[in-house]
């Protein structure tokens, strides 16, 4: 097998075009060859004319001496390589060059016994190149001739012969060229692969912003190098997010409290309040930890839901009451619309967490003063769940990452309160889960909305 994917391109362009100039060349050939024998038919059906007509004109001068009719009919046909003869049954009455051969009598007898008046017949054994003869049956004063005109295939063989040459010649030649010029195509056209498997070579993951160019190529490579390069992209985002996740975890785990609780002897009270901070802590990172076990296992396929009724209001209500304290810590207004006994089946603890991750975050970006609101719509086939707030909104280039594992807004970032950019990744994943999905409506500095839309 040819493994260059230039040449495997040249060899099908070559055998594609050998096949289409051979059948191109048949037809030629064909067409030319009926168009030739034609003209012979036509030219001899001329003679056999032009003969019976003289035939006919000088038997009435003979006054019925078929004979003397025929022989001065003939002396008048030009020789012209074209054989004439009048015949009476199977005698020859006169010709215009002797002319002799059974082949010739049997289309004789053909044409006398056929239905059609004319016969048209190749005699192929008949003289050198073969011959062909056209016999034509006519009555004159009550009696049936037959006028036969004959002539040599000789220039119509030469002439098809002619054309055989050309072709044969010029299909050598015309592959050749085909192929030299197929090969030159594909080369300029691969061309830009070459170049781009070179770059993308050299892209690692120090690199990866790094974007492949190919200038001005066509569009389907285009095609290839922009998703190429939009594969990058993400690629770069993900290590951009996991290189900061692991800078913010790391950050995290220097839980400097301990040591600075530790350095020196302290009061019960200093104690106490060092122990609170780590007892916080050591909350955010179970918290981490177990957010990361669940992803992990829900990309293993691990986890499985444990499906069972219960009631939305109650769970909305458990979740607004533990998020209150919070909530008045930064004086935030926190409203829960729910209305009665809506029932719903599905994991119970894992639609808590949606809750709680929204309402976490809505307290987290929404400034002091500010409202949060929490709704619940119920309808036959669906249930939404939704959380807004008046805080400090997403922009628009953001909001597309948000649900993204590990993305945190850089507002978050910079305000250093933040969770480690898991959060919404695990709202999606827990909608999902449920077969529903989590949308976002938001305006900077005016809020945001979360929606969880739940099938039922
Ligand atoms: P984090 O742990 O950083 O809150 P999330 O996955 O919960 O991670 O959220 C991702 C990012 O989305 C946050 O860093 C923040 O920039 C943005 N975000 C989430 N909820 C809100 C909200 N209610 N208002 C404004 N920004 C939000």
């Amino acid at each position: 097998m040819i493994k260059s994917f230039r040449l495997q391109l040249t060899a099908w362009y070559l055998l594609l075009f050998t096949l289409l100039f051979t059948a191109f060349s048949i037809f030629l050939y064909e067409v030319l060859s009926k168009a030739l024998y034609k003209r012979l038919d036509e030219n001899l059906s001329s003679e056999v004319s032009t003969a019976a007509g003289l035939f006919r004109g000088e038997m009435a001068e003979f006054k019925g001496d078929a004979s003397g009719a025929a022989l001065e009919a003939m002396s008048e046909m030009s020789i012209r390589g074209v054989v004439v003869g009048v015949f009476e049954g199977n005698k020859l009455l006169a010709s215009n060059t002797p002319l002799k051969g059974r082949e010739l009598l049997a289309v004789v007898a053909d044409a006398a016994a056929a239905e059609a008046p004319e016969v048209r017949t190749t005699l192929p054994r008949y003289g050198k190149h073969g011959t062909r003869a056209v016999a034509r049956r006519f009555v004159v004063d009550g009696r049936q001739y037959v006028l036969l005109a004959a002539e040599s295939l000789h220039s119509v063989k030469a002439d098809l012969g002619v054309v055989r040459h050309v072709l044969f010649l010029a299909l050598p030649l015309i592959v050749l060229i085909a192929g030299a010029g197929g090969f030159l195509l594909a080369t300029k056209n691969l061309a830009p692969l070459r170049w781009m498997a070179e770059q993308a070579r050299n892209i690692t993951d120090k690199n990866l912003h790094n974007r492949l160019d190919i200038g001005a190529a066509n569009d389907e490579l285009m095609m290839l190098a922009d998703s190429f390069n939009e594969l990058l992209s993400r690629l770069d985002r993900s290590f951009e997010t996991m290189r900061r996740f692991v800078a913010d975890a790391s950050h995290e785990l220097r839980t400097g409290e301990a040591d600075v609780a530790l350095d020196h002897d302290r009061g019960p009270a200093e104690y106490r309040e060092s122990l609170a901070v780590i007892q916080d802590e050591a909350r955010r990172l179970t918290r981490l930890i177990d957010d990361l076990l669940n992803l992990a296992r829900a990309d293993a396929g691990h986890v499985s839901l444990r499906i069972e009724e219960f009631y939305v209001n109650d769970l909305l209500a458990e979740c607004c009451r533990s998020i209150q304290t919070k909530a008045n810590a930064k004086k935030i207004d926190l409203e829960c619309h729910c209305p009665e006994d809506v029932a719903y089946r599905g994991d119970q603890e894992l639609i808590r967490r949606v809750v709680l991750n929204l309402l976490e975050n809505a307290i987290r970006y929404t400034p002091e003063g500010g409202r949060v609101e929490v709704k619940v719509e119920d309808s036959a086939s669906e249930l939404h769940i939704q959380v807004a707030d008046t805080g400090i909104g997403i922009p628009p280039e953001t909001a597309t990452h948000v649900f993204e594992r590990f993305y945190r807004g850089d507002q978050a970032r910079s305000r250093q309160n933040g969770g480690f950019g898991l959060g919404l990744s695990i709202v999606k994943w827990i909608a999902e889960s449920h077969n529903g999905s989590v949308e976002l409506s938001t305006k900077p500095g005016l809020g945001s909305t979360f929606t969880v839309l739940l099938h039922r």
